[in-house]
């Protein structure tokens, strides 16, 4: 059983509308390769591309959210949109979740109003920024380096008051130990550590301790450059070192997997779609216990949702 904290695919099923999710050749998650992977819960980003107009994202967010239910859940039976752990609960052998989640507030502008219109229409984790500045905070990549404003404070009041994820994944530092004090259910979707990647997206051991600490989550990631800085290729020895690491940090409840697939156009030798999880599983079967195993690949995030 996998619980995958973060993949792309929404974002490629919009732009091209040719593609499909039975088996779309250019698509790194499929229906198809879920089951083949026997994924029991795949988050699904609304990811809004940067060169899409300001005066455009909300709507884009919306098509986003009708192409999830029309060509992910209704057109396929076993596919279950879910929210919460009884939901997941509920699911039959042959049934995969599918969660909504929110990669960036870049869709909301400053509208607390749009913001709470995509939790209802079912978004169960939040993204505050990509890689740059908006309206909430600064992310990764703002040479500014800010942290929450005035409205991002309201927006993770907002998704406290919803029992929603507040995700620190692509957030500035600064913004990052803002959303910590604030935030009743941070979590780190996809990213590393610092310590063995010294990359802006990657966490800070002081801050996953913080995560921990809250009792959040980090789910490690297959981006490649996050993985290893070196120019040789990355391997799933590399991806389970980040692991380890957290482990070490004192979060062997706190650490499981956001592939971040169909975001990525390298990929980690190995693990180059989601039915490549098979080769995860059996990697970490040599160094785990069962049960550790099962938690790094499912539990921790299941046990860890808010709803
Ligand atoms: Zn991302």
């Amino acid at each position: 059983m996998i619980f995958d904290a973060h993949c792309d695919a929404l974002m490629k099923l919009w732009m091209d509308r040719t593609l499909s999710f039975q088996d779309g050749k250019s698509l790194h998650v499929t229906f198809q390769s879920l089951v083949e992977a026997k994924t029991k819960v795949q988050c699904f980003a609304i990811y809004i591309p940067e060169n899409v107009p300001e005066e455009a994202r909300f709507t884009a967010a919306l098509e986003m959210i009708d192409i999830f239910f029309e060509q992910i859940i209704n057109r396929f039976p076993n596919m279950k949109f879910v929210q919460s752990k009884r939901e997941i609960k509920a699911l039959a052998d042959n049934e995969i979740g599918a969660m909504l989640t929110l990669e960036g507030c870049e869709a909301i502008g400053t509208n607390l109003a749009k913001l709470k219109t995509l939790l209802r229409l079912g978004v169960s984790s939040v993204g505050l920024t990509w890689n740059w500045a908006n309206s909430v905070a600064d992310g990764a990549w703002e040479q500014r380096g800010a942290g929450l404003t005035r409205f991002g404070k309201q927006v993770v009041t907002q998704l406290n008051e919803a029992n929603c994820w507040v995700d620190v994944s692509h957030l500035s530092e600064k913004a990052f130990w803002d959303v910590l004090e604030m935030a009743r259910f941070p979590i780190a979707s996809h990213s590393n550590t610092y310590a063995l990647c010294p990359h802006p997206r990657n966490l800070r051991d002081e801050q996953i301790r913080a995560l921990i600490h809250k009792n959040g989550m980090i789910g490690i990631t297959f981006v490649p450059y996050f993985v290893k800085k070196e120019k040789e290729k990355a391997t799933i020895s590399d991806v389970l070192r980040h692991l380890e690491h957290v482990c070490s940090l004192g979060g062997e409840y706190h650490v499981g997997f956001g592939s971040d697939f169909d975001g990525i156009e390298e990929t980690v030798a190995g693990l180059e779609n989601v039915r490549c999880y098979e080769n995860l599983v059996n990697e970490l079967q040599k160094h785990y216990s069962e049960t550790e195993v099962e938690r790094f690949l499912f539990r921790n995030f299941y046990e860890h949702l808010p709803r």
